[in-house]
């Protein structure tokens, strides 16, 4: 069971926790929990100063960080656990004060030290759970996550390593036998040496994935701010519902094309041992949620969602030597290699590739280097959007019906069949949420009356509407 930022943002949300936790404790749950929100941002931030050489304002502008730790345990703990957290609280910031010194000495140690000091949001967000689990009942244990999660030393995105499963085991299941339950942070994990590392924002989702698939969980949580997995962003579209299903594969696609509601790495643990995840409101724990399973039979072949990602950079290379030539696309690839840059998406045609990155950080450089390849136009904020629905590998006409709703709005890089359940294009960032809009209108809303003429394939683009009853059709499912 792995609770998100907002789920522990302040007490209530704790004491939520706790019920949702104590309703399940007689199915042995291992808790994962991030840091409060706005911890880790806050930490994040600190590091900047640091490294700007203010060590001082670095840690003062944690206090109230630190304020929002302590009103909790204050709030939730009895006396002598409420010292306890207060001691952990106060050693957290001489041990962060220390950290940033160093960085501001030396920043040239910042990406292991950055990361050691972002740790403490999921230190002391599991201890405090820990304790007011306790509080309320459960035979609570905190486990330090570094122990569990073992990865490379690429600091701030680290890769777990193979030999996690085992050392998750070795850590959690002696608790498990004794009949405890263990509560460990989100996103941290350490290096063959124990370097703290993480595992790149949003990474407690991966933490449970991984966990859940070393200790042969037999569902995989994600406790979170909204009910489940919602047919798009709920920020930009206020009537966005919920998916009752998913197939792994449509679940990767939205977590890959921007669906913040899951970190994009966190089906492929489930993948590998077959363990359904679920996605549930923490504030609401009856609802049913999204319910993210394997064979596509589960999850019922309908457009399901429209997934968005925001800050999207075009790379275009136009070059006459691609016509007819092999081996263009190897040296061009091995640009963005060399740079360390992922590509989203990519289109051709005879002359030109135009690729989609997320991270621009190196952009100068990729510019450089694919200049001597071909002539490069760069086009900046730009927003990927995603439809994704199993949908999508029979239904005739439906990148037909999504376009005929933006007729109007400028549309590159369409890409389809690829993955078979996603149809993907681009749109200026300042065209993304009226896109996104009209799209859910046709998809997902055609009965509401919008005034847009309703088609014949609305229906079958509508389908995720009609998949029975919701909660017991996702209750009913379990491993196997
Ligand atoms: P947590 O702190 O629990 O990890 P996140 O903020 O990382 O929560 O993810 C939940 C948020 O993801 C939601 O509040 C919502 O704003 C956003 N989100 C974006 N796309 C979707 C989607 N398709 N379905 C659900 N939530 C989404
Ligand atoms: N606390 C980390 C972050 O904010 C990890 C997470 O919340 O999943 O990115
Ligand atoms: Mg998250």
């Amino acid at each position: 069971m792995k609770f998100g930022g907002t789920s522990v943002e302040d007490a209530n949300a704790f004491r939520g926790v706790a019920k949702v936790v104590a309703v399940a404790a007689d199915l042995i749950p291992v808790v994962v929990v991030s840091a409060i929100s706005g911890f880790t941002n806050a930490l994040l931030k600190s590091v900047e100063r640091a490294v700007r050489g203010d060590a001082r304002n670095a840690t003062r502008g944690l206090e109230p960080e630190f304020i929002r730790h302590l009103s909790i345990g204050r709030e939730l703990l009895n006396a002598d656990a409420n010292t306890r957290f207060e001691q952990a609280v106060a050693t957290a910031r001489v041990e962060i004060r220390q950290l940033h010194k160093i960085i501001t000495a030396h920043p040239v140690t910042t990406p292991p030290l950055q990361d050691e000091i972002v740790a403490y949001g999921e230190h002391l967000s599991s201890q405090l759970l820990a304790a007011v689990l306790r509080e309320h009942g459960v035979a609570a244990r905190q486990v330090d996550a570094r122990r569990c999660v073992k990865t490379d030393e690429n600091y701030g995105n680290a890769v777990p390593l193979s030999e996690t499963d085992q050392a998750a085991r070795n850590e959690i299941e002696p608790l498990v036998k004794a009949g405890k339950i263990p509560v460990l942070g989100g996103f941290i994990g350490s290096t063959a040496t124990g370097v703290t590392t993480t595992l790149g924002r949003g990474g407690s989702d991966y933490t449970a994935a991984l966990v859940g698939a070393a200790l042969n969980a037999r569902e995989i949580q994600i406790w979170t701010d909204v009910s489940g997995v919602l047919t798009a962003d709920p920020r930009v579209v206020e009537n966005a519902r919920t998916i009752p299903i998913l197939s792994y594969q449509e679940a990767a696609e939205l977590a890959y094309f921007g669906a913040k509601v899951l970190h994009p790495k966190t089906i492929q643990p489930a993948v590998d041992k077959n363990i359904p995840v679920r996605v549930c409101n923490s504030r609401a724990a009856k609802e049913a949620g999204t319910l993210i399973v394997a064979q596509s039979e589960g999850a019922p072949q309908t457009i399901k969602a429209i997934a968005h990602k925001n800050g999207i950079t075009v790379v275009q290379i136009t070059s006459a030597r691609m016509l007819g030539a092999y081996g263009f696309l190897r040296k061009l690839f091995e640009v963005f290699d060399q740079h360390q840059t992922a590509v989203d998406v990519v289109t051709t045609s005879e002359v030109s590739v135009s690729l989609s990155i997320d991270d621009a950080s190196n952009l100068e450089d990729l510019r450089a280097d694919l200049g001597v390849l071909g002539s490069v136009e760069i086009e900046k904020d730009r927003t990927i959007i995603s439809v994704v629905g199993e949908g999508l590998r029979n239904t005739p006409g439906i990148a037909a019906k999504v376009f005929s709703v933006i007729d109007d709005i400028n549309v590159s890089m369409i890409s389809v069949g690829a993955s078979s359940v996603n149809l993907t294009f681009m749109v200026d960032e300042a065209h993304a949420s009226e896109t996104i809009r009209r799209l859910h209108q046709v998809c997902f809303e055609e009965s509401i009356g919008s005034g847009r003429k309703s088609s014949s394939a609305t229906s079958q683009l509508s389908g995720a509407r009609s998949t029975g009853p919701i909660g017991r059709t996702a209750r009913r499912s379990s491993r196997g």
